[in-house]
């Protein structure tokens, strides 16, 4: 059997309703896991809900509900949300799930046995951001404030807690990141700022909450729960059943996809832990930037004003997230507008891939009943095709999303621009069949490798474009098929209107 490729995102915090950056997260995770099933990999993709936590204990007070009742609104609310812009996850992981704490039970057990000093009691005192859910250093603060919070008053806190001697495992995650082989962190800067952190040097953490109930009991004490963010790092372990046979055939991990905030528990806490409980380490971190509105950073919690539910409804849920990949971007920060949306949506998909479409079909309708012809392989277009494709691949792997359609959209103007010139109006007016059929061809193999290259930024918009073209099922597994797009005497039919105009 071949190894899945194991993919997750983070998970959630639930607190608030999902908004356009987590959206962006997903969305590009998503694409992410249809480019390696679009080569034929298997994939394992997990994505869920982080449900444990001061803040979510909190909320679910100030509701009048009970914590496990309101997580579970919040989950399905989540779920959905992601599913309606057709995410592909196969897995869906919550953290009050058993499956999930028996993970993390065995997880700190074996912490425990391999490496027993690095667990050990001590008081905790410090300033605790209850939006990050977790204690902050001097260093962390801009002005006395979380700078991911800078509305919420840090509580001062002083508890008997469990630790994480994180400090022994600092020379050991530093190493792994100036080597960045087995362990990558990226983009560059990402990586940079981790090595900055490591440098400095590393303090060891609290692990656990005392008299704080919604959680996790902590193995081996009375009244302690394990302290959320450990907790819900180990989601990406417990999802593959660990401890029960079989979890090593999926993990390690090859991806953590995660925000720019949150490296630190990824690249550093997270290798650090599973050092301790002598377990392999995941392959790689990509760290994503924000979606910025007006120049600030999309989030509920800060009370940003655009709406998921809105952007998804302005073109549908594969255009948002083409605009997502293609404007914001899966590497810096990046901004959304409607007036740029509309913009793109108008431009790129309906003038550029939508009228291509619409016209190339028609005139296969027109002057050959609909049955594509032989040939076109010797056509300009071809190369373009061809280029596209490389193109395309190069950026993939880079995890360049932006990069990815880019040559889409680079394909699609090359095949516009072919249609000027070849003019097939004129060679049927001319009665040149020879190089209609080719042109007309040429055309059919674009559309098949467009339908292929849309596939993993627009599941359903290239799934209906793979029908038009005649052909069964969808694009999904189809990068052979866009470097051998075998399509003469298939019978094609207009297409509905991909991209419609309002
Ligand atoms: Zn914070």
């Amino acid at each position: 059997m071949t190894r899945p490729y194991y993919l997750t995102t983070a998970i959630d915090y639930a607190n608030g309703d999902p908004h356009l950056g987590h959206a962006l997260e997903k969305v590009g995770a998503d694409v992410i896991a249809r480019w390696h099933r679009l080569q034929g990999r298997p994939v394992r993709f997990l994505m869920g809900m982080d449900e444990h936590g001061q803040k979510v204990f909190q909320s679910a007070q100030a509701a009048g509900m009970a914590p496990q009742v309101w997580v579970d609104g919040i989950s399905a609310r989540f779920e959905t949300t992601w599913r309606g812009l057709h995410c592909s996850h196969n897995d869906w992981m919550r953290t009050t799930a058993p499956r999930h704490a028996t993970g993390v039970r065995a997880l700190l057990e074996r912490i425990r046995e391999r490496s027993p000093d690095d667990l050990f009691d001590g008081e905790y005192e410090g300033l605790y951001c209850v939006g990050c859910e977790e204690f902050k250093q001097e260093s962390q603060l801009v002005d006395g404030r979380c700078p991911e919070h800078p509305t919420r008053d840090l509580v001062a806190t002083r508890e008997r807690n469990t630790f994480f001697r994180l400090s022994a495992y600092r020379d050991r995650v530093l190493a792994l990141l100036e080597e960045n082989r087995e362990f990558t962190v990226e983009p560059v800067t990402r990586r940079n700022e981790m090595l900055a952190v490591l440098r400095e040097g590393l303090q060891d953490i609290s692990i656990s909450r005392s008299r704080l109930p919604w959680g996790i009991p902590f193995p081996g004490t009375d009244d302690e729960t394990v302290y959320v963010w450990f907790d819900a790092l180990i989601n990406y372990l417990s999802a593959t059943g660990y401890p029960a046979d079989g979890w090593d055939e999926i993990w390690p991990a090859d991806l953590h996809v995660v925000g720019k905030g949150i490296t630190r528990f990824h690249c550093i806490i997270w290798p650090a832990m599973l050092m301790a409980a002598d377990l392999p380490l995941p392959k790689g971190v990509w760290a994503h930037g924000y979606v910025q509105w007006g120049g600030a950073k999309v989030s509920k919690s800060e009370g940003a004003a655009v709406s998921l539910d809105g952007a998804v409804e302005r073109h549908g849920p594969d255009a948002l997230r083409y605009f997502l990949m293609r404007e914001v971007g899966f590497s810096n920060d990046g901004d959304f507008s409607f007036e740029r949306f509309d913009a793109v949506y108008e431009s790129e998909l309906a003038n550029g891939l939508g009228n291509l479409a619409s016209r190339a079909l028609a005139m296969i309708e027109k002057y050959r009943g609909g049955v594509v012809p032989a040939g076109g392989e010797g056509e300009s277009l071809e190369a373009a095709g061809e280029r596209a494709l490389m193109a395309y691949a190069v950026s993939m792997d880079g995890t360049d999303l932006k990069g990815a359609a880019e040559a889409i959209v680079a394909l699609v103007t090359e095949a516009n621009g072919y249609i000027t010139v070849a003019a097939p109006w004129a060679l049927a007016k001319a009665n040149d069949d020879a190089r209609l059929d080719a042109v007309l061809a040429a055309l059919a193999r674009a559309l098949v490798r467009l339908a292929v290259l849309a596939a993993p930024l627009m599941p359903a918009k290239a799934a209906a474009l793979w029908t038009a073209l005649g052909q069964q099922g969808t694009p999904d597994a189809g990068w052979e098929r866009a470097q051998a797009p075998a399509i003469a005497g298939a019978r094609v039919v207009k297409p509905e209107n991909l991209f419609p105009r309002e």
